[in-house]
């Protein structure tokens, strides 16, 4: 008989215990789903209403390979782990999503775009470059954008190199090389697939980025024609098909003038583009990655509401114990819904929170959203 996995204190293990792992088990609640994270500090986000929190490094192995053996399944919420611990502990039969070959491909940014080349998927063109490559070679691709193959977060590992000047930024480790892609909007898309590959896809979102390369605003759903919402529901469909993944995967497009969709990178897990569900959709982003990776029915990914979100980042200048300038004002908005992620430190662009307008239109979030924008700072005193 298959196992029952909710309301049966099913062990859940994550990696990470960031604000994905805490939205992830504010959902895992309504399920009794025991969920247990583990990541650096006693302070992280998860660690006040985790099952349990683990303080360990999730690049280690053997650590990783003993927070991971009691677990029914071992998922994560950031892709940067110790993937050979993981490969163990599926070998020993636990079970984990999305897969550690899946994690293998996507935390290296020139494997993964090594497999968009070899399965057909349409994405910009790039070459691998070394701590050898030499700044004459660099100097003939100008402009383009520099990422670190591993280990990059939140636009930290990326460069833009558009001048000669520039070209002291290029990183001295592995890396890609991509082309400078003149979009014209950034999309994502989110699409779920559990174990008997069953997929559920969502609306089509837009994404705005600040200097830092953070996502600033998201707005649901997307300002795009009808035909290229249905592209870029079909490409992301194909992605997570040809990755035979299992779990929630973000696909980050861009949109060219001429209507040319490009994969830029995906996330296998909750993402940034994705936490307006909470709010705007039957089954948000989180529920949802529980239900494929426990082999669920995938829920719902009907828009109940059109939305915008707004990223909560630290000032710059400000360093130490973190304060809300604006709250108050915003929360007597109609349709804002406040996020905080438990961080008592900021610091400049650090992801504290986030705030989600739920509307029965787009431009009244919008609108909403733009008036939050100014109000609204995370400072210290
Ligand atoms: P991260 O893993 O930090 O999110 P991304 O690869 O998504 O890194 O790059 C961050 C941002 O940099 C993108 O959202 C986009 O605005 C810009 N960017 C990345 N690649 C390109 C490219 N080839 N051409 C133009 N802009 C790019």
């Amino acid at each position: 008989m298959e196992k029952q996995v909710i309301g049966s204190r099913h062990k859940l293990g994550i990696l990470g215990g960031g604000q994905l792992g805490r939205m992830l088990i504010q959902e895992a609640i309504s399920y009794d789903i025991h969920v247990h994270t583990m990541d650096q500090n006693a302070t992280d986000p998860s660690a006040s209403i985790a099952t349990s929190h683990t303080i360990g490094d999730i690049k280690n192995y053997e650590e990783v390979l003993a927070f991971g053996k009691d677990k029914d399944v071992v998922s994560v919420e950031i892709e940067n782990v110790n993937v050979d611990a993981l490969k163990e502990l599926e070998a020993n039969g636990v079970k984990v999503f999305p897969q550690p070959r899946v994690l293998e491909i996507i935390k290296d940014k020139g494997l993964q775009k090594q497999f968009y080349l070899e399965n057909d998927i349409p994405t910009s063109a790039f070459e691998l470059t070394t701590e050898n490559t030499d700044t004459a070679h660099y100097a003939s691709k100008l402009p383009f954008v520099h990422k670190l193959r591993t280990g990059g977060y939140d636009g930290r590992g990326v460069e833009l190199i558009r001048t000669e000047a520039d070209l002291e930024n290029v990183f001295k480790a592995p890396s890609l090389l991509e082309e400078l892609v003149p979009f014209e909007k950034e999309l994502s898309v989110l699409v779920a697939r559990n174990e008997r590959g069953e997929t559920a896809v969502y609306q089509t979102v837009e994404c705005e980025f600040n200097d830092a390369n953070l996502v600033a605003f998201l707005f649901s759903p997307a300002d795009i024609s009808q035909d290229i919402e249905q592209r870029a529901t079909e490409l992301a469909i194909d992605v997570i098909n040809k990755l035979e993944m299992v779990g929630i995967l973000a696909v980050e497009l861009f949109l060219l003038k001429d209507g040319t969709l490009y994969v830029n990178e995906v996330a296998p897990r909750p993402h940034n583009s994705g936490h307006h569900t909470i709010e705007c959709n039957i089954t948000s982003q989180f529920e949802q990655h529980l239900r494929s990776v426990l082999n669920l029915p995938l829920g719902s990914t009907e828009m109940i509401r059109e939305g915008a979100m707004i990223n909560l980042l630290g000032e710059p200048n400000h360093t130490g114990l973190a304060k809300y300038e604006g709250l108050m004002d915003v929360m007597q908005m109609p349709g804002v819904h406040i996020h905080l992620y438990g961080k008592q430190q900021t610091k400049p662009n650090r992801k504290m929170g986030h705030i989600t307008v739920a509307q029965k239109d787009i431009q009244t979030a919008k609108r909403i959203a733009a008036e939050v924008k100014g109000k609204i700072r995370v400072v210290t005193d």
